[in-house]
C-alpha cells in the first residue's frame, strides 16, 4: 500500500497537475458533467462565466468591464479573462489539477494556457451536442435559473461565437493527442460514465 502511495506521489510530481478542459457549446451540459467530475476527483470546479458574473454582482472594476460582453454574448477580451483565470489557479487547492469549465475559449487563451502549464497532464473533452437541442436546453435553462444571457437572442449569438472563436480549439486539442469526443446527446448518466470512462 505505502509503496502504491509513493508512486502515485511520484507520478503526481513527475507528469505535474492535472488539467480537464471541458469544451462543448452553452448548455452542452460541461457545466453539469464539471462539477460531477470535481467531485468524484477532489478537484476544483473552475468556470470562467461563474468568476466573472461573481465580478458583475460585486461590481468589481473586471465585472464592470466584462459585463457588455457578456449580456451580448460575445467573449469577455483574453488578457482580462486570462489575469482572472490565472490568478484563480495559483491558489493551494488548485496544486494537484483543476476542471476548467469555459475556458480556453480561444487559441490564443489556449496557448497561454499551455505556457502557463507546462508539465501539466492536459485532457480535453468535447461534449456534442446538436444545434437545435442547444436551444431548446438555453430555453429551459433560462426559466430555471433566469441567466440574463440565456435569451434565444442572446444565446444564438453566443452559439455563433462558439462556432466562430471556440470550435476551432477541437482540432488544437485533437492535433495533440489530448481530445476525446463524447456524444452529449443522450441521458446525463451515460454521459457522465462515458466521461469517466475516458479520464
Ligand atoms: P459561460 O457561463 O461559460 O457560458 O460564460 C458566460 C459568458 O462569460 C460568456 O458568454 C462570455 O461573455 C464570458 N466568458 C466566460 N468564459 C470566457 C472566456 N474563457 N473567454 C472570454 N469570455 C468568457
Amino acid at each position: 500500500m505505502k509503496i502504491v502511495l509513493l508512486l502515485l506521489l511520484c507520478a503526481t510530481s513527475l507528469f505535474g497537475e492535472k488539467v480537464i478542459v471541458m469544451l462543448g457549446a452553452p448548455a452542452s451540459g460541461k457545466g453539469t458533467h464539471a462539477k460531477r467530475i470535481s467531485k468524484e476527483l477532489h478537484l476544483p470546479h473552475i468556470s470562467t462565466g461563474d468568476l466573472l458574473r461573481e465580478n458583475v454582482k460585486g461590481e468589481t472594476a473586471l465585472g464592470k468591464e466584462a459585463k457588455g460582453y457578456m449580456d451580448e454574448g460575445k467573449l469577455v477580451p483574453d488578457a482580462l479573462v486570462q489575469q482572472m483565470l490565472f490568478e484563480r489557479i495559483q491558489k493551494p487547492d488548485a496544486s494537484e489539477g483543476y476542471i476548467l469549465d469555459g475556458f480556453p475559449r480561444t487559441i490564443a487563451q489556449a496557448e497561454a494556457l499551455e505556457a502557463y502549464t507546462k508539465n501539466a497532464q492536459v485532457v480535453a473533452i468535447d461534449i456534442e451536442v446538436p444545434k437545435e437541442e442547444l436551444l431548446k436546453r438555453v430555453a429551459v435553462r433560462q426559466k430555471a435559473e433566469g441567466r440574463a444571457d440565456d435569451t434565444q437572442e442572446v444565446a444564438k449569438k453566443r452559439l455563433e461565437v462558439y462556432a466562430e472563436q471556440t470550435a476551432p480549439l477541437i482540432e488544437y486539442y485533437k492535433a495533440k493527442g489530448q481530445l476525446h469526443v463524447i456524444d452529449g446527446n443522450r441521458t446525463v448518466e451515460s454521459v457522465y460514465k462515458e466521461i469517466m470512462g475516458q479520464l
